[in-house]
């Protein structure tokens, strides 16, 4: 598959953005809120990641060690992405997999992140 090119959006459509991921590196979580969600997650650096539209309907959610910046829609509540940094400091994005347009999140292998241990 390797990297391709997506378009996603929150349920209302406010938020909308296209991104550049791999989707054979995908990964689910296990930690409080990531169970939660359900959510699929993959990786992109910030620099392959454009918000189209939203921006101004973005509120924040913090918790844990507050370094992964959670980004959901003032109007629907979902969350399409979140804003992190690698371990080298690398400005990242997290993207919700199930906000991908034409992406099957159940069909994809994806790593199970021990979040719940961290
Ligand atoms: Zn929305």
């Amino acid at each position: 598959m390797a990297v391709s090119r997506y378009h996603g959006s929150c349920h209302c459509g406010a938020v909308s953005f296209d991104v550049e991921t791999d989707l054979d590196k995908t990964a689910t979580c296990n930690c409080s809120r990531c169970q939660r969600l359900g959510i699929v997650l993959a990786f992109a650096a910030r620099e392959v990641f454009t918000l189209n539209s939203g921006e101004g309907n973005l509120t924040e959610y913090l918790f844990n060690k507050k370094t992964i910046e959670h980004q959901f829609c003032k109007t629907c509540g979902i969350e399409s992405f979140a804003y992190s940094s690698s371990p080298e400091g690398v400005p990242m994005v997290a993207i919700n997999v199930n906000c991908l347009e034409g992406v099957n999140p159940r069909a994809l292998t994806s790593h199970a992140f021990d979040g719940a241990s961290v």
